[in-house]
């Protein structure tokens, strides 16, 4: 089957050097076995959408030689198809609704996991109305979910002892990412997803997810984080600086290096698009660094 692959940044904030690196890491993994490379803006959570970030996003992309294939996906107008596949984990009884708040759970005194609050099922069978309530998937009949990257190897979690049971749609009616990524990634039929290793254990929940819908699972390559000075993964959150459009070239060489790759020094003075060619064509991602993936955070339900 042809590859397809994705870079599917969230416009909250200008693209930083670790977005570049996902960037180029998707496309270099996408076009180096001919296959598709699509973009996708992920605006499902519209009130962190900042006005104007995603026309810059693509515009950096341009700037940067990136060129995709089809029209650019956007989760705002997707909303349909997150409420059917929502409405028939419902019916199968494989997601419930639940009216636990954040602050609630945190004052009954729930425990922390790799990715936050460890919910406690408190309304599994509580049968309440999904109006007004967020929506969780049910983990009770699930163990260990397993995936291998192409990066860092086996992965595996217990997810109902590490996670519990994670929402899918929030009780203000957003969608949650991973409903939206998963649905998202099966209609347009990726099959091979490259992304930071932040996302390392959200890959689990997506996984279980796929099996819940009767989807089959793209392939998974990590690719290692981009820490600042002090540690702490480049994030727009942490105020990483935007890429910038001068030394376009300079810049992908860094990316390229931190993905394990030796670009001949040459290149400085190419055109990025001469860059992203070379980097097509000399692409190995068995040479990327499996740097530990210290920042794992929660992409935010
Ligand atoms: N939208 C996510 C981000 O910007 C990436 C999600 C993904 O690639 O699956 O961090």
């Amino acid at each position: 089957m042809p590859v397809t692959g994705r870079f599917a940044p969230s416009p909250s904030g200008p693209l930083h050097f670790g977005s570049l690196v996902a960037a180029l890491a998707s496309f270099c993994q996408a076009r180096s076995q001919q296959g598709r490379w699509l973009l996708r803006i992920e605006d499902v959570d519209t009130p962190r959408v900042v006005s104007g970030a995603a026309d810059q996003i693509l515009h950096d992309l341009e700037a940067f030689g990136f060129s995709w294939d089809g029209p650019v996906l956007y989760q705002s107008d997707q909303f349909e198809r997150y409420r059917y596949y929502l409405e028939k984990l419902l019916a199968e009884g494989s997601a419930f609704a639940c009216e636990c708040s954040r602050r609630s759970l945190r004052e009954q005194g729930v425990d922390s996991g790799p990715l936050g609050q460890i919910y406690p099922a408190n309304c599994r069978h509580k049968n309440l109305s999904p109006e007004g309530h967020s929506i969780r998937l049910n983990t009770e009949s699930a163990t260990s979910v397993a995936f291998v990257d192409q990066v860092y190897g086996r992965f595996e979690m217990n997810l109902p002892a590490t996670v519990g049971d994670f929402v899918l749609r929030r009780a203000d009616n957003i969608y949650a990412y991973h409903l939206a990524v998963v649905v998202d990634d099966e209609l347009q039929a990726v099959n091979e997803v490259v992304r930071g290793a932040d996302l390392l254990e959200n890959t689990c929940l997506h996984i279980l997810l796929q099996q819940r819908l009767g989807f089959s699972s793209p392939r998974y390559l990590h690719v290692p984080l981009v820490n600042n000075a002090l540690g702490v993964k480049l994030s727009k959150q942490t105020g990483a600086s935007p890429i910038d459009h001068e030394n376009t070239a300079r810049q992908l060489l860094a990316a390229l290096e931190h993905l394990g790759h030796s670009p001949e020094a040459g290149l400085r003075n190419c055109r990025p698009d001469e860059v992203l060619d070379w980097a097509t064509a000399n692409w190995n991602p068995v040479r990327i660094p499996a740097l530990p993936a210290t920042s794992a955070e929660a992409i935010e339900d």
